[in-house]
């Protein structure tokens, strides 16, 4: 190479020479395929499990050094990945908490990429619509500008988010910095409260800070799984006199294992007594507690929350990831994360607001608020509110088939979830869960429909949540169908 003839001379890099032709003939492919993708989600099989030769092939292939075509790289996705999907989108899918994805969402998703902002802070759009976002959700607990909050990959790592600001306040109360110190020679002092119900993402985020899972005071629930506040009162009081500093009691707005809802307002009143922080879990069912008259009381509960964890990507049909979490001490998150300085800090009130980042884990951050916005701005609140409405009663009229059939039998019901068991007369009961296992495994194996397992009481249950605006009456009777085919000596 000579001096004047460096690649800057390159009129185009080798690999990025895509002139307008290219870029609209790839945008176009794409939207094909996109749209076969959505329609396949929907209307082809629920999930096919790869081939032997496929999986092997994703095993122990080598990245190549000579690069492929884009059109055999499309051609490679659509032949042996579009194929397999998880099946979340299928109207007969009812397993964990997985939404189909709204198609505006998907559309925006692409959009939001082509983009590419990093929405760690700034004056540009994304950064303005994030915010806008998380006033919307913090309208809908009647305190438009009580919040912050940002959009983070999930539930779980809003909870983590959540403690670790918990965490902050309860030792900054007590003199103790633990950005600088850690929480050395606090061992076995700090004390999460939370029930058996409670999402595991909370014993993730427990372990992660240092707390310590054996330091989760687990909370009794009633026969509905849910925290009593009578309990909770005398349990803080006690340990607060024994000298333990609470970090945090985590309530449930939804468990995930029965759609169980925590009494709010009371244990608001009981963490305000205290001055205990509380964080809600509605990852999985806020969005009814937000949106839904019959809430309105729970709803006023949840507003009195320090945070509050919801996912967007579950029950508002975004595509994942969007997980949003909100809290009310603005000054205490800015504390528990920020670098900057104290004295450096601007009050964000100017054209470009404090940076997100100051706020939460994450410094490059995506674009999320796009394709939350796009779906909020479309449906409006009462699109959601009858698209949620809708799933309630899917998962209502399940309940009243496996009650009204002979060999079902319910055994949690709350929001769209329900636990249930195939019983019929001829298997005993120390015998129902082995039974209920195998028949699982091969629904599970066969794929025409999907549930999830649980644990209720003690016993294994299957377990359908019904967060699909396409899953029909006659598809949850399609589930139990397949169910009842699945199980051990069915003809
Ligand atoms: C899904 C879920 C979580 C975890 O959220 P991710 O988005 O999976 O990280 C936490 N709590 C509840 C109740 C959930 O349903």
């Amino acid at each position: 190479m000579t001096a004047g003839d460096g690649p800057w001379l390159d009129p185009a890099a080798p690999g990025w020479d895509w002139d307008t032709e290219a870029i609209t003939r790839l945008s176009r492919d794409t939207v094909e395929l996109l749209a076969a993708t959505l329609l396949r989600a929907r209307t082809g099989p629920l999930a096919t499990r790869p081939p032997a030769d496929q999986l092997e092939a994703w095993r122990t292939d080598d990245w190549a050094d000579a690069g492929m075509p884009v059109e055999r790289v499309l051609a490679e996705y659509a032949a042996t990945i579009a194929p397999y999907p998880f099946g979340n989108a299928h109207p007969r899918y009812a397993a964990w908490v997985n939404s189909p994805p709204h198609p505006l969402g998907v559309a925006a998703a692409a959009l939001a990429a082509a983009m590419n902002p990093s929405v760690a802070g700034g004056n540009h759009a994304a950064v303005h619509l994030e915010r806008r976002v998380v006033r919307w959700f913090a309208q809908l607990l009647d305190r438009p500008g009580g919040y912050v909050g940002q959009l983070v990959s999930g539930g779980s790592a809003a909870t983590l988010t959540a403690l670790t600001a918990a965490r902050h306040r309860a030792l900054a109360r007590v003199g103790h910095d633990d950005r600088r110190d850690g929480i050395t020679g606090l061992s076995g002092r700090l004390v999460v409260y939370a029930s058996d119900e409670a999402h595991s993402c909370v014993t993730k985020a427990v372990q992660a800070l240092g707390i310590g899972s054996a330091n989760i005071h687990r909370l009794p629930t009633d026969a509905e799984h849910r925290i009593d506040p009578g309990v909770l009162d005398q349990i803080l009081a006690a340990d607060l006199d024994a000298g333990v500093l609470p970090v945090a009691v985590v309530a449930s707005a939804g468990t995930v294992n029965t759609g169980a809802v925590d009494p709010l307002p009371a244990i608001a009143d009981v963490c305000a007594r205290h001055r205990v922080w509380l964080h809600v879990d509605g990852a999985y069912g806020a969005p009814p507690v937000l949106l839904l008259d019959d809430w309105a009381g729970t709803r006023a509960g949840l507003a009195r929350a320090d945070s509050l964890a919801l996912d967007a990507h579950k029950w508002l049909y975004v595509p994942v990831d969007a997980g949003l979490i909100l809290f009310r001490d603005e000054a205490n998150l800015r504390d528990t994360f920020s670098l900057v300085p104290p004295y450096l800090r601007t009050a964000g009130e100017t054209d470009e607001p404090v940076w997100f980042s100051e706020y939460g884990l994450e410094q490059t951050r995506p674009f999320r608020a796009l394709k939350v916005w796009m779906q909020l701005s479309h449906l409006g609140r009462d699109g959601y509110r009858r698209l949620i409405a809708r799933d309630i009663a899917v998962a209502a009229a399940l309940r009243v088939m496996i009650h009204d059939s002979e060999d079902f039998e319910v055994l949690a019901h709350g929001l769209s979830v329900v636990c249930f068991r195939h019983h019929p007369h001829h298997v005993s009961e120390q015998d129902l869960d082995r039974h209920n296992q195998a028949l699982l495994a091969q629904l599970q194996t066969r794929r025409v429909a999907f549930l999830a397992a649980t644990t209720v009481y003690g016993r294994f249950a299957l377990r359908a949540c019904i967060v699909n605006p396409l899953t029909t009456t006659s598809d949850i009777g399609a589930i139990l169908d397949e169910a009842r085919r699945c199980a051990p000596g069915w003809p």
